[in-house]
Order: structure tokens, then sequence, then C-alpha cells
């Protein structure tokens, strides 16, 4: 059991960064209306996670490191229409495989908050106002050959604020806070869409770009997208999301690429927050435990519709 997790982890945790996302995810999924995120050395010697949400009960958490053990898929159809970010039940498991990993959570209208820990399993009584705090500490203490992967404590604190920034894009409603090594890093207050692209992109995109809402049935695309003026674009000024999921798709970047074609004539990176709303059972979402891969039912419809969507926004005369 501990191998078979050990090898999930491979899959789901390949870094800090990973972690990051899962239990960024998981925060969300409870319903958190305030993220607080604290790394040190990169995310590797520590990363800790509090939120405010529905917190997890005694008799949960005494399963929530056992493989399998998800509360948001009771059945087979439930994956065809996942509304949640986590649906595989493995990730805290595959991170209490290769790191000191403890939760602290206290249940809506539980009296107290209980704790575990990859040793100790059994629940003890814990003191925690609410919410659910998720300490996971020395990432591949017992398996060194992977911890060797693991790169310099910048690359590592940047990888993880990579995700911490797309997961925080796609959730303006949530508060959020970043900080490294005792430091804040980044401070997010809980507010609208426009404001939430601003804080993390900056007034020269908010300035230069187009507003995109386009829709076509069950289809729908909205967001910001930077106009050639727009002087910073980079490679990381990308940020594409298929129901709420940050996604790196082939299929999706040919269609941004094509559209952005005529007026960046391949010169820069298109610069882009772009939301894809679409009808779950059309998109796999399941292709790889990472999931930044998609797979959709209807590529070539899904293609037309961000390819024309976004030409047409971008195309309209600046007034
Ligand atoms: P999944 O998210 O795929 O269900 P995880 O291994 O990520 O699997 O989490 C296992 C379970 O632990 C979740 O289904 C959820 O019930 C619970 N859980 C994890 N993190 C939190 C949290 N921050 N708040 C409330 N419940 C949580
Ligand atoms: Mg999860």
């Amino acid at each position: 059991e501990v191998l078979i997790n050990q090898i999930a982890a491979g899959e789901v945790v390949e870094r800090p960064a990973s972690v990051l996302k899962e239990l960024m995810e998981n925060s969300l999924d409870a319903g958190s209306r305030a993220i607080e995120v604290a790394l040190a050395q990169g995310g590797v010697k520590q990363l800790r996670i509090t939120d405010d949400g529905c917190g997890i009960d005694k008799d949960d958490l005494a399963l929530a490191l056992e493989r399998h053990a998800t509360s948001k898929i009771a059945s087979l159809e439930d994956l065809e229409a996942v509304g949640t970010m986590g649906f595989r039940g493995e990730a805290l498991a595959a991170i209490a495989s290769v790191a000191r990993t403890k939760i602290i959570s206290r249940a809506t209208g539980a009296a107290h908050a209980w704790r575990v820990t990859e040793r100790e399993r059994e629940p003890a009584p814990a003191a925690l106002n609410s919410g659910t705090v998720i300490e996971v500490e020395d990432l591949y203490y017992n398996t060194p050959a992977r911890r060797k992967f693991l790169k310099s404590e910048s690359t590592e604190f940047g990888h993880c604020d990579d995700v911490f920034r797309r997961v925080a894009l796609a959730r303006p409603d949530v508060g959020f806070q970043l900080a490294h090594n005792g430091r804040v890093s980044l401070r997010l207050a809980a507010g609208d869409a426009e404001r939430r692209v601003r804080e993390i992109l900056g007034d020269d995109f908010m300035a230069n770009c187009r507003r995109v809402e386009v829709d076509s049935g069950p289809l729908r695309l909205y967001g910001f997208a930077a106009l050639p003026a727009y002087a910073r674009a980079n490679r990381d000024a990308q940020f594409f999301y298929v129901n709420g999921r940050f996604v790196r798709d082939k299929l999706i970047q040919h269609a941004l690429r094509e559209a952005y074609a005529d007026i960046l004539h391949g010169a820069r990176h298109p610069a882009f927050v772009l939301f894809l709303d679409m009808d779950p059972a059309g998109v796999d979402v399941n292709v790889h435990p990472a999931k930044t891969e998609v797979r959709f039912r209807e590529g070539r419809a899904i293609h037309q519709f961000v390819f024309h969507g976004l030409s047409r926004s971008l195309a309209v005369p600046v007034q």
C-alpha cells in the first residue's frame, strides 16, 4: 500500500508546486473564502495551507490519508460531471507517502478540531477555531532518488508562485495570501475578476487588453486578451481555463495563436486570461493526474469557437 502510494505520488507529486495545487483545490472544494499559503525553502522544507472551509469530520479525517478516500464521487456517473477540482481521492495519500504530513481540521458544527499525521492516523483532539490546516514537510525525505530531481529553492518557489497565481486568477471571489520564508509575497483580497486580473497581470495589461465575452449555445468564452500595445507580453502571461481548471492544451493553444496571428505577426507571445465554460460531459479532464491536459469530445467545434470568438473580440476597433 505504501509502495502503491509512492508510485502514485510520482505522478501526482512531482514537486512542491504539485502538492500546492492539490491542496489549494481541496481548500476551494471545501468552500473556503480565505486561503493562506506559507512556504519554506521553496516549499520543499515546508508547505502549509490554512483555510476557512467546511473542515473534515473525525471519521473522514481518519481516512483522508488513505488512497481513494474521496468524499467527492459517489458513482462512476459522477466522474462524467465532475464539478469539483479533485475527484481521484489519491492526492492526500500520495503526499503523505512522500512527506511528513499533518492535518488539523474542525468540521463545521464540531465541538473541537482533530489532527492526524502520516504516522498517527488515529485522530487526536486538537485546537483550531475553524477550517483546515495542512502541513507538508520535508518532501521526498524517504525517497532520496526523487529528492535529487528537485531544483533550487528559487526555482521551486517560482513553480509554486505560478500555481498560486493560476488558482487565484480563477477565483477572484476568494481571498489568498502567499508567504515564502516568513515574508508575504502576494496578498489578494476577494473582489471581482477585473481587480484580480489587474493585481496579477498588472495595470499595463489591463490598460491594453480587450474584454472577451462570446457565447454559442452551451459554450462561453470570456475574460481578457492583450492587444499588441501590451509591451511586456511573455509566455508567463497566458492563462486559459476550461470549466475553471487551468489547462495547457495543444488544440486551444493553436486556436489562440491563429486568432492572434494577424495582429501579432508571430513577433511576440499573446497574453490572455480566458475562461471557456462548457458542458463537462464534452471534455475529459481525467487524462493525467496533474490534470493540465484535457481531451475534447468535439475538438473541431471547440477550436472553431475559440478561434472565431477571440478573433472577433480582438478585431473590434479601438475607440
Ligand atoms: P479528492 O480531492 O480527490 O477527493 P484528496 O486526497 O485530495 O482527494 O482529498 C481527500 C478528501 O479529504 C477529500 O475528498 C475531502 O473530503 C477531504 N479534504 C481534503 N482537504 C480538505 C480541506 N482543505 N477541507 C475539507 N476537506 C478536505
Ligand atoms: Mg483533492
